[in-house]
Parts: structure tokens; C-alpha cells; sequence
């Protein structure tokens, strides 16, 4: 019988260091990015991620995109330090 299992597993885009994308940068504009591993504040404030997998401006080398799968490491992260 088919049960059409396998079909929701959904591949997740991984990026690799090095690998260009494209991003919107708050002072170029639309621009190319080279993902790089970047330190990244937390949005609150709170702390930083260190080496996260981050999209940067090729212009003005500022970290404009961040990749959902360094979005969830630095949740991770974020519950480590809730911890200590
Ligand atoms: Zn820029």
C-alpha cells in the first residue's frame, strides 16, 4: 500500500562558508552576500552568538541575512545561557 510517507520530509536549504546569495543591506541596497561566520547580537540585546553562519554584504562587509539554520543555533544558544 502507498502511503506517500516520505513525502513531508522537507530538505532544508543548508549553507556552506563561501556560498554567494543575495540580500537586501540597509545602506546598498539589493547587493550579492558571501555567507561567513560572523559574531551575532542578539535582536534584544541580550548577548552575542558567536561564529554563526551569517549572509554579508559583499559592499560593506555588514551581516545583512541570517540563514534559518543559524537562526536556530543561536536559539540554542540562547538556552544555554538561560541556563547558567
Ligand atoms: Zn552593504
Amino acid at each position: 500500500m502507498c502511503s506517500g510517507r516520505g513525502k513531508a520530509l522537507v530538505a532544508m536549504k543548508l549553507y556552506l562558508e563561501g556560498e554567494k546569495g543575495k540580500a537586501l543591506c540597509e545602506t546598498d541596497g539589493r547587493v550579492s552576500t558571501t555567507f561567513r561566520y560572523r559574531d551575532v547580537p542578539f535582536s534584544d540585546g541580550s548577548g552575542v552568538a558567536q561564529r554563526i553562519l551569517a549572509g554579508v554584504c559583499d559592499r560593506c562587509g555588514k551581516v545583512v541575512s541570517i540563514p534559518s539554520q543559524s537562526t536556530q543555533s543561536i536559539a540554542g544558544r540562547r538556552l544555554m545561557l538561560g541556563r547558567l
